[in-house]
């Protein structure tokens, strides 16, 4: 830290994104929950006639890409604000929904970013332990006060809550604001978008990083009431009215317009996950019921942290989180079918060896 570094952010203990090998041949890549497959060509077509000339700035309103995503979902578009990366919606939301009289309150296990963005803006954050299944139980929350923080499906553990359950939350209490972030929804989770409609205190952040492969292109976006939506544009015509570049917002547009594609990527990954589960089970890991591209799992026949750099050493990376009570699981992004088996191959290789 040098020595003009302000002093507020002395504390700050900035978030660690997982492994970005720069070279990736010959690697099996399954710890960022990335999609294995590429766009589509008829989205990249789109973006390559569409977008805007790069001479010019982007386009502060993101007006054609607000409106597809509004159309996609069925909400007017001054329900919708785009963002570069779901990263930022959710930053904003700390920014704009929390403060020392509405702390944040989240899981103690979740997204490891939740407690960066609230340190990152001064924003005291309670968190509330997961049941020792890992389940989260929305009677914790009741009675606290603060803006609430729900990954669902939540990650690392991929463990999913009915919609019914959040709405519980959201109706209970009209004077919070429940943040439910849908990173993972599209692998057989239940959306709270339609809720937006019905109550004024639920934003729900989803991404085009997982379910729509365009992890590099960094967009997300927010749906929520529009005077949630317009607190969240103070916030970012504050920060960076051009946070969208031109490719990335014209590229959203042809995903948008290419659902067919991306959904049926969503089923094979759907397949996979059912494969790998069963497969792992198989050879006595515990794995947990994942609604995510991703699984969560243990054996105690292999030490978590052990299995992670055994599966490197044969090319396999896989997230392992140096954290108490997770210190003896790895998370798992579930990738082609073709990796898979050979995860699973190295998984058997590497059992045959420790036992
Ligand atoms: N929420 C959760 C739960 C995540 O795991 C991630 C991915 N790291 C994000 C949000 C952010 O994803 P992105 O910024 O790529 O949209």
């Amino acid at each position: 830290m040098s020595r003009y570094f302000s002093r507020k952010y002395s504390e700050l203990e900035p978030y660690t994104p997982g492994e970005q090998p720069q070279n990736m041949e010959r690697l099996i890549k399954l710890n960022t929950n990335e999609s294995p497959f590429p766009p589509s060509e008829k989205s990249l077509r789109y973006a390559r006639e569409n977008t805007r000339s790069l001479n010019l700035y982007s386009d502060p309103n993101c007006v054609a890409l607000t409106k597809k995503i509004a159309e996609t979902y069925c909400v007017d578009p001054d329900m919708v604000l785009a963002t570069n990366g779901s990263d930022e919606i959710l930053n904003f939301a700390f920014m704009a929904f929390t403060d020392k009289d509405n702390p944040a309150l989240f899981a103690d296990i979740t997204y490891g970013f939740y407690p960066v963005f609230a340190q990152l803006n001064g924003t005291p954050f309670e968190t509330i332990p997961l049941k020792d299944d890992f389940s989260l139980c929305i009677d914790d929350y009741t009675g606290r006060k603060g803006t609430v923080f729900i990954a669902n499906p939540n990650a690392p553990t991929g463990m999913a809550l009915p919609k019914s359950e959040i709405e519980r939350l959201v109706a209970q209490d009209p004077d919070r604001v429940v943040v439910v972030d849908e990173a993972y929804v599209d692998f057989g989770g239940e959306s709270c978008v339609d809720l937006t409609m019905r109550y004024p205190n639920i934003l729900v952040c989803q991404t085009f990083s997982k379910s729509r492969s365009f992890a590099g292109g960094r967009l997300g976006y927010g749906i929520g009431s529009k005077d949630l939506i317009a607190d969240l544009n103070t916030i970012k015509y504050s920060t960076n009215p051009y946070n969208i570049n031109s490719m990335t917002a014209a590229m959203g547009v042809g995903i948008l317009d290419d659902q067919g594609y991306y959904s049926a990527n969503c089923r094979t990954i759907m397949e996979n996950r059912v494969y790998t589960t069963e497969e792992l089970r198989n050879l006595g890991f515990t794995v947990l019921d994942s609604k995510a591209n991703f699984i969560f799992m243990s054996s105690n026949r292999i030490d978590g942290e052990d299995y992670y750099i055994e599966l490197k050493k044969r090319g396999i990376i896989v997230r392992h989180f140096n954290k108490a009570r997770l210190s003896n699981w790895c998370r798992v992004s579930i990738g082609t079918r073709e990796s898979m088996e050979a995860y699973i191959k190295a998984t058997r290789d590497i059992l045959g060896e420790v036992v």
